[in-house]
């Protein structure tokens, strides 16, 4: 009887003994996997959810696997309220070494320090692990002396490894940085590529520059010519030393060491070689072009070149050499012998952005020796194409990648994109974009801006709903920036809102300047003005020369004031704040002000960029400023001017004379709004319209800054007055003008 009560109650409320431990190890089995599952997928809310609802499985695994988790993901408080549940609950975790060092990686990891000590100190035993746990969270957090304290410590107690080696050393003076390589050495942990590159940095780091050139005693060196093995990172470490220190000579050196070696260098090592070339030591410009150059190649024979960082450097490092494209062609004419595809995509390069009509005839030559292409020189001469008048030139390249078997590459289709969209052909653009067979996120990006930047809103939202790959940064700058031609206030903040909760993106400056625009524009400057106001970083000239228009066009002066001078804070250089604070200051009647403004900008030696205008007429460029000064028909165009607005008048065209209607980046005050250089490219295609390549009816300008409300005007009236389109492509935007409307619905 006794006995059969018990068993009965057992029975009903457990299963048999053997069945129990086998589903209680499959069943703990299953939650850890199912915990580090969650966690790896940095699902932390849900593990938790997860290790509360099983109280009976926690173990010292599961706290290791949650702590580790919040390590990663920086999350102290979670850490924290973890580490108390433990010492409440399961108290015997926390005298586990196991899960105490996971504790210390996770205090250590959110930067709470003194915590992961006070777990530290507490604890009876401990191993390597808690050591270097402690050792890199406070080098980590840049705190030298504690650091140095705990390997101290350590290295009394047992051995470091190579990870708290190499930790301690990045916050290591020259002094201490000694003392750990003396205990290296002893230790032989010397021998470790990894403890030597932490080395080489930290005497870097250290290094004083004597003015001596003795490189046999210099510490980085010595370490550096010990390495029995040395990897990317103590080449690319050494070079950065030299290029920080100014040596590029000694730079390239290494770098011509490494290649030799054959070691592969990646992106940072160029980067570094490069930017050695940025400040020179040596008054040798030639040889520094020289090196400049031949690098260069290298990148175009590497690919290296397509990437944004490696050109921009390059670009730089010509432009401290002396701005010398022209001293860089005579590198490449001395070359004549051994030109290569290389070398003249490296010379068709540097002109592509400065010079792009010299690049493409460059181009020509190049071709025409016989060279055949490759996608890198198409991509390049494509980029020039964009920089021209009409799409004629990127016509004529895309027809050579088509015979050159190009047309599938997707780099090239992107490229094409933009330079047809650059020169005013959105149809060839969106040609060029439905036959890709595969298109990149760069290509919907290339697609997007193409429609921003002609005012076609609609199509990139609709081109934005098809995009089948993933949207980055740039999409939505080009998304943002249609809305904001477009006027679609809704549609941006939409997007901008978007962006942030459903892509889990954090809005870039660029972002910023777009959605101030947008308010800006639609009137809505308090809004705007918020924004700068909560933006998480320091506004730009950029976002002040935008709050800055849209001051002007609501008539904000005092607003406008605060940010024009912000803006010849941050950018005294540039006409725009000066200009615009002027125009405020005289549309309000206060001419006094306004004078002295000017005089300022006269003071500081700001000089307007001169409104320019150029327009092709049969295969030959031409040029325009203000009244016609530049070209040799000025006298007999400014004579076909007058008749046209006379003509233009009689169909309701009302010259605007009003100085506040001089625009944002206006031409000079005392040129006549009558003589802007669009009107004159205008007049002088018409008086060679039989001459022109534009048969397809279609007269396209391009002009250097912002067109102004007036020359918008006549041009609206010209076109419904000669029945032809006008295609004007200004600093920011393109305009169609046809049948006296344009595309922009005035709205720029
Ligand atoms: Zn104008
Ligand atoms: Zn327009």
């Amino acid at each position: 009887m006794f006995l059969l009560r018990p068993i009965t109650r057992a029975a009903g409320h457990f299963r048999p003994l053997h069945t129990t431990s086998i589903s209680s190890i499959s069943e703990s089995t299953h939650f850890l996997n199912k915990l580090r599952d969650l966690c790896t997928r940095h699902h932390l809310e849900e593990a938790f959810t997860l290790f509360h609802n099983c109280k009976s499985l926690h173990s010292p695994q599961a706290y290791a696997t949650l702590f580790h988790a919040c390590a990663n993901s920086r999350s102290l408080k979670q850490g924290q309220a973890l580490h108390q549940h433990m010492l409440i609950h399961n108290p015997f975790c926390a005298n586990d070494m196991y899960t105490s060092n996971h504790v210390i990686n996770m205090y250590a990891k959110c930067g709470s320090l003194e915590c992961a000590q006070k777990v530290f100190d507490e604890m009876s035993e401990r191993n390597v692990v808690s050591w270097t746990a402690m050792v890199s969270g406070f080098a980590q957090q840049g705190r030298g002396d504690d650091c140095f304290r705990v390997f101290s410590g350590m290295a009394c107690e047992c051995l470091p490894t190579e990870f708290a080696y190499a930790s301690v050393l990045t916050v290591c003076d020259g002094d201490r940085g000694r003392q750990v390589h003396a205990f290296a050495l002893k230790t032989s942990f010397d021998d470790y590529v990894y403890v030597a590159n932490a080395l080489i940095t930290m005497y870097w780091n250290n290094y004083v520059d004597g003015g001596n050139d003795d490189d046999e005693n210099f510490e980085a060196w010595v370490v550096f010519n010990g390495m029995h093995c040395k990897n990317l990172i103590t080449w690319n470490a050494m070079i950065a030393g030299f290029q920080k220190s100014g040596c590029w000579v000694k730079a390239l050196r290494i770098f011509s060491g490494m290649r030799h070696d054959g070691v592969e260098f990646d992106r940072a090592t160029l980067l570094g070689v490069i930017a050695s070339l940025w400040g020179r030591d040596s008054d040798d410009i030639g040889l520094g072009l020289q090196c400049c150059f031949q690098v260069h190649c290298l990148t175009i024979k590497t690919g290296f070149i397509s990437e944004i960082g490696v050109t921009t450097a390059l670009t730089k490092a010509y432009s401290n050499l002396g701005g010398a494209v022209a001293d860089c062609y005579n590198l490449f004419l001395d070359s004549s012998g051994n030109r290569d595809v290389v070398s003249w995509t490296g010379i068709i390069t540097t002109f592509s952005e400065r010079n792009p009509e010299e690049a493409l005839f460059l181009f020509r030559q190049f071709c025409q020796e016989g060279f055949s292409p490759d996608r890198y020189t198409y991509s390049i001469v494509l980029k020039a194409c964009a920089g021209l008048v009409t799409e004629r030139h990127a016509s004529a390249v895309h027809s050579k990648v088509i015979k050159a078997g190009f047309d599938d590459d997707t780099i090239l289709a992107n490229s094409l994109i933009h330079a047809y969209a650059r020169t005013g052909s959105i149809v060839k653009s969106q040609r060029v974009f439905d036959e890709m067979n595969f298109r990149d996120t760069v290509s919907w990006n290339s697609m997007l801006k193409a429609y921003g930047l002609h005012g076609q809103a609609k199509q990139a939202l609709s081109t934005f709903d098809e995009m089948n790959a993933q949207p980055d940064a740039t999409t939505f700058v080009a998304l943002l920036s249609a809305c904001s031609h477009a006027g679609l206030v809704d549609e941006g903040l939409k997007f901008f809102d978007a962006m942030v909760t459903k892509y889990g993106m954090a809005p870039k400056l660029d972002h910023f300047a777009c959605i101030i625009d947008i308010l800006g524009r639609a009137g809505r400057i308090p809004e705007a003005e918020k924004v700068i106001r909560e933006m998480p970083m320091e506004a730009d000239s950029v976002v002040w020369s935008t709050l800055l228009a849209a001051c002007r066009k609501h008539g904000k002066t005092e607003l406008a004031n605060m940010a024009a001078s912000k803006l010849m804070e941050l950018d005294p250089e540039r006409s725009l704040g000066y200009i615009m604070m002027s125009n405020i200051y005289c549309s309000s009647g206060s001419f006094g002000e306004a004078g002295l403004v000017r005089k300022k900008m006269k003071g500081q030696g700001v000089k307007k960029e001169p409104g320019l205008s150029w327009t092709e007429i049969g295969n030959q460029v031409h040029e325009f400023a203000s009244g016609g000064l530049r070209h040799p028909q000025g006298e007999a165009i400014r004579k076909n001017l007058e008749e046209l607005v006379k003509r233009l008048k009689g169909v309701g065209y009302v010259p605007e004379t009003g100085l506040a209607l001089h625009d944002v980046e206006e031409e000079h005050k005392e040129e006549q709004l009558y003589h802007h250089s669009e009107k004159m490219a205008l007049v002088f295609a018409l008086m060679n319209s039989g001459r022109s390549q534009c048969n397809d009816s279609v007269i396209r300008i391009m002009k250097n800054i912002r067109i102004c409300v007036d020359c918008h005007n006549f041009m609206k009236f010209a076109s419904g007055l000669i029945q032809m389109e006008i295609v004007v492509r200004d600093s920011n935007r393109f305009h169609h003008f046809r049948e006296s409307a344009c595309s922009c619905n005035d709205y720029w």
